[in-house]
This record gives structure tokens, sequence and C-alpha cells, in this order.
């Protein structure tokens, strides 16, 4: 199989509400404004000479980002390749984390379509029938939050990740709020985003614990590998960090003992090839991972799915709320939460199609 060609659409999709993480300043949080914002998004296909197209996604793209201006470039890359090369293809790859991954999720599609098997069964087979998702809470009031936690609960989410690093005082009553309306069952992770100093680190955590936490992610500002050891080491409750495409930053969290779970996901790694490369890391290591998010689409959700339920190394719930945080989708049956959790579409490749009059609508 041969990759024929290369499009790139590109499209605005409006949030439900603004999505604010901790700054490390005192984000004013009394009053901000909770209108949805839009996230910018870009599809790549790639048609091949068996007939079949690959679809690969650029999620919540940053402003000034056009990948549109990419495809003379990728064309040059990829036009004539055959997908199964992904070794070939990623070495040396000339562009950016975000633009490997789409790429990668393309190939995939195109080699499960070719192939008529879903994506997961190229990435290990079906290890587990679903991902079970974290509803993950931005800083918002708290007045909002609780109307936020009672209807997720109601929709059947059992385990959420709440944004802090504004104010600790607005951070222990959101977190209060979310212990008493999702119930002592709940599973509940913090994300810091890097805000806090380690001296705030090693008081807060403690102090925000006694409502129940399964663990704290990226508790210090600038997520040294040596800081986060400190941390750790105060603290009782499990330490999770971001790795990115630095995979050799797994290796050295796990010199420090720095961290308990890491959290990886496509977009972050650069594809669904070099996640796994990861997870065989952590696996190794004896730490476990989740899947964070860059908030996706149907596509890049898809994409996740298919990792998730293929990857034993994936150990907590993960972070994957776009179906239910975008007002609208691109794909022609979006996905539905089932308990909190979301299966792989049956069908070869990502299992998912481009709804076109969508994209035509959407077109940014
Ligand atoms: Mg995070």
């Amino acid at each position: 199989m041969k990759i024929t060609g290369v499009q790139i659409r590109q499209v605005q999709v409006p949030r439900q509400h603004r999505t604010i993480v901790g700054t490390g300043v005192d984000t004013p949080v009394a009053g901000v404004g909770d209108a949805p914002t839009r996230s910018r998004f870009a599809f790549l296909l790639l048609q091949s000479d068996e007939g079949v197209c690959g679809l690969g996604e650029w999620s919540d793209l940053e402003a000034g980002l056009e990948p549109a201006a990419l495809r003379g470039p990728l064309e040059s890359l990829l036009l004539g390749r055959n997908p199964f090369d992904l070794e070939a293809i990623f070495t040396a790859f000339p562009f950016d984390r975000s633009t490997r991954c789409a790429v990668d999720s393309a190939l995939y599609d195109l080699m499960g379509k070719a192939l008529g098997v879903p994506v997961y069964e190229l990435l290990g087979g079906c290890y587990r029938p679903q991902v079970e998702v974290s509803w993950v809470v931005y800083i918002r009031q708290p007045e909002l939050i609780g109307e936020e936690i009672a209807r997720m609960r109601d929709r059947g989410f059992g385990a959420f990740k709440l944004k802090v690093g504004s104010r600790i005082d607005h951070d222990e009553t959101c977190v209060r709020i979310i212990r008493e309306t999702a119930g002592p069952g709940a599973r509940l992770k913090l994300d810091a985003s890097g805000a806090w100093t380690l001296a705030e680190a090693i008081e807060y955590i403690p102090r925000l614990a006694q409502y129940g936490l399964q663990a704290v992610e990226s508790p210090v500002q600038g997520r040294g590998a040596a800081d986060l050891a400190r941390v750790r080491q105060a603290v009782e409750v499990p330490i999770i960090e971001h790795v990115w495409d630095r995979w050799d930053y797994v290796l050295e969290l796990v010199r420090h003992q720095s961290v308990d779970i890491i959290n990886l996901f496509p977009e972050g790694c650069g594809g669904l090839f070099r996640c796994k490369k990861v997870l065989a890391l952590t696996e190794a290591a004896g730490i476990g991972a989740l899947l964070g998010s860059t908030v996706e689409l149907g596509v890049g959700t898809a994409a996740q799915v298919h990792l998730g339920v293929s990857s034993p190394g994936i150990t907590l719930p993960s972070d994957l709320i776009g179906p239910a945080m975008y007002r609208e989708d691109v794909i022609t049956q979006p996905f539905a939460y089932e308990g909190g959790a979301l299966v792989p579409p049956s069908g070869p490749g990502l299992g998912v199609e481009l709804d076109l009059a969508q994209l035509e609508r959407l077109g940014a």
C-alpha cells in the first residue's frame, strides 16, 4: 500500500465552558467569565492506492498554528510511502509532536482499514473492553462545580480530576464540594498544573488529602525530577507527572523515584507508536500511567480509546472528556459515555468517519 494524497481541513468548535488551569499566580476565580470559548482543530486525510483514507487530528490548536500550511511539506514526506513503515517515517521526522501525532493516527487508520481490523488489534489487542474516564473539572466558581459534578455523577462518572493551583482556600472548597457531591466511593485526583512551590505542595497536599485523594498531578513548578521526589517523600498521596515527548524524562523520573504514575497521551508523546514505547518503559519500571488529554474531538478520542483498551500499563482512569466538553463533533457517530467509560468503535482502523457536512459548516 502507498500513500497517494494528503488533505488538511480546519474547523472551530465551541466548548461547554472556559477551561482554566492553575498558573502559579493568584488565578482570579470570583467573577471570572465562564462563557464558552472556541477551540480550533485540523484533520489530516491520507489517501492510499487501495482506496482507503486514514484520519489524524491536530487537537485544540494554539493561536498562530495553521496545519493547513503543512500540506506541501507533508506531501514531500509521505507521498509514495508505505503506511506500515512507522520507524522509517518517524526517524528524523521534521515536524512538531502534534503533527507527528496526526500523521501517526492516519497511518494506523490506514493500516487497520487495509487489514480490516480495529487499530487496537495493531497495538496489542483487546486487553480491556473499555477505557474508564475521570471527568476533568477546571477552575470555576464552587457553585458551578457543584452543578457540574452532580450532572456528571448522574451520567455515571465515578472518577474525577480537579484542576487546582489558584487560591488554596478556593481549592479546598472545591475539593470538599466534589467529595460531598460525588460521594465517598468516587475516585478523585488533583492536578496543580505545576502551580505550587515545593513548600506549598508539601503544605497543601495533606490539607486537601483529608477529603480522600487517589493522586496529585504536577504538584510543583518546573516539574524537576528531584523536586517531585521531595514532594513524594513528604506526602502520602501518589504523585503523577506528564512526560510529553521527553521520553528520556521517564528514565529521570524513575531514577529519582519521583512519581507513582505518569500522564501520557498521543498528542503529548507524538503518536500511538511512541506512547506504546513509553508504556514499555513505565511497565518495566513498575510505575502506573493514565491517558491525559489535549481535549480531543472524535478522531483524536478514537486514537486514545484504541490505545487505552490495548494497554495494561494504563492503570488509572483517563482524561478523555472531549466528547462531552465540546458542543459539536465532526464524526458521523460521536462517542457516548457508558457508565463513565468509552468503548472503541468496532469498525476497521480507528472506526470513525468524518461528517463532511459538519466539516464544511464548522470550517475555519
Ligand atoms: Mg496535567
